[in-house]
């Protein structure tokens, strides 16, 4: 069983079929450079915690290989005797490719490869109009998978594992040096924070889900990240209160998000929208300066540098305050999306290739559902809506922490004049679409 981004036991139909007919299971985490290189601190810090504990709970024996997968599986399968490699299927670009790589090898050498579920309720690519097509609407993909259904969750296997110290393992890294505080790890944290926000919050979700000073999302996103918990564990505890219905919701964005990057994998990196290649954006030594004062979270707007501070502190950053700095990057500082996804990627414990690239195309208003190029977020009243009393920015803005809640929002020397940037957003917009 070579686990992904699986990293838990319960609901786990690939274990379940590496399991059937009490056959023997060598559980392995292969290390690869290629994935390790670009992921951040945050990110590898919670992987690493994640495998302790999912080797814990196995009694040990996770063993660990570092190398690239098709290699490393190879050799594996000849010191074991393995007659077949199980996993859960991969829908992202890298893994995709990777994938064909390992299956060419394994089968040049007479062992299987075996790929069933993925890490969403509906595999990315199954959703499909009745013309074949997939969606590019949010809406009417949604009604789509909710019709399809999913299965329903499975319990943990009883597994003959491998036992350990019959094989080499190399140890799970040290954490790198972590300058943010992170959640516990693994699969026992992830029933635990589901279950506090199911008895907590839930209910009040549609009136607080966009308030950054209030407690009042499921803080799940790492956990869904590297499947310490699969979204069918979370879907089958669902009812259809209307806290309950918005939170299937926002669970099935992550799905339609890896659907559009399946089925358009270039748009890891592309304007979904090619016409939108057009865009006039920023990218000489100024620019990398601005970018720069975005980054450390030095712009003067109070709500976003909170946001940017927020994100290095916690590796995390809440929803309606992604938006609001996405907005800021791209449309005051006139700057490529790229460049804010990537620095998101570096920092997020939650980091998604498709969540946030498409995330990020949606603000810029190249990708899907794309807001309207003339909707440009207002740092000010968005602040002023969402954070009305200030609690959000005191809290990640120790020099506010005395601002009194009717002023809290002002920029206090501010890099840019918003109706300026907004103006001169409009220009650039309007001269790709016509309008
Ligand atoms: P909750 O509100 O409790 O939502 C529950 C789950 O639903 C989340 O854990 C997540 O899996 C899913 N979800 C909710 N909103 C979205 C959304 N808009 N898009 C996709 N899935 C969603 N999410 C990531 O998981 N990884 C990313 O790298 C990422 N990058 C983003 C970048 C930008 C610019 C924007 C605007 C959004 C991004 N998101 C990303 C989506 C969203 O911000 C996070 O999923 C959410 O803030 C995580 O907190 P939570 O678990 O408390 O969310």
């Amino acid at each position: 069983m070579w686990f992904r981004r699986d990293l838990r036991l319960s609901d786990h139909p690939a274990l379940c079929h590496a399991a059937r007919e009490g056959r023997e299971v060598l559980p392995l985490f292969i290390l690869d450079p290629a994935l390790i290189g670009p992921s951040g601190a945050a990110r590898l810090a919670f992987m690493y915690r994640s495998l302790r504990a999912l080797s814990d709970a196995m009694g040990g024996g996770l063993v660990i290989r570092t190398g690239d997968p098709a290699q490393v599986l190879a050799e594996v399968t000849a010191e074991t005797g393995a007659d077949e490699v199980v996993v859960t299927r991969d829908a992202a670009p890298y893994g995709r490719r990777r994938d064909a790589a390992v299956r060419e090898r394994l089968a040049s050498i007479g062992v299987d490869f075996v790929g069933t579920s993925t890490p969403y309720a509906v595999p990315p690519g199954k959703v499909l109009k009745d013309d074949g097509t997939p969606y590019a609407v949010f809406t009417p993909f949604f009604k789509a998978w909710f019709r399809l259904g999913h299965s329903m969750p499975v319990d943990a296997p009883h597994v003959a594992w491998f036992r350990p110290g019959r094989i080499d393992s190399d140890a799970i890294p040290d954490d790198p040096p972590l300058e943010c505080e992170l959640p516990p790890a693994g699969e026992h944290a992830a029933h635990d924070t589901w279950a506090r926000f199911r008895e907590h919050a839930i209910d009040a979700y549609d009136d607080t889900r966009n308030l950054p000073g209030v407690e009042g999302t499921s803080r799940l996103s790492p956990y869904l990240r590297w499947g310490c918990i699969h979204p069918r564990q979370i879907l089958a505890d669902l009812g259809d209160t209307p806290g309950q219905a918005t939170f299937r919701k926002e669970i099935a964005w992550r799905e339609f998000y890896a659907d559009v990057l399946f089925h358009q994998p270039r748009t890891a990196r592309e304007n979904l929208h090619p016409k939108m290649d057009r865009l006039t954006v920023d990218t000489d030594a100024a620019a990398t300066a601005r970018f720069e004062q975005w980054a450390a979270g030095r712009t003067g707007f109070p709500i976003v540098d909170a946001g940017m501070r927020q994100l290095l502190a916690t590796g995390w950053m809440h929803n309606r305050v992604r938006m609001i700095v996405a907005s800021f990057l791209v449309k005051d500082l006139h700057l490529p999306w790229q460049w804010g996804a990537r620095h998101f990627m570096q920092h997020l414990v939650d980091g998604d290739l498709a969540s946030n690239q498409h995330g990020w195309q949606w603000t810029a208003g190249t990708g899907t559902d794309a807001s309207p190029y003339y909707r440009v977020f207002n740092p000010i009243g968005q602040a002023e809506r969402f954070d009305p009393d200030g609690d959000y920015v005191r809290r990640w803005l120790p020099e506010l922490a005395d601002a009194p809640a009717a002023t809290i929002h002002q920029p206090t020397a501010p890099m840019l004049d918003h109706a300026a940037e907004r103006a001169e957003a409009l220009r650039r917009y309007q001269a790709v679409t016509g309008r």
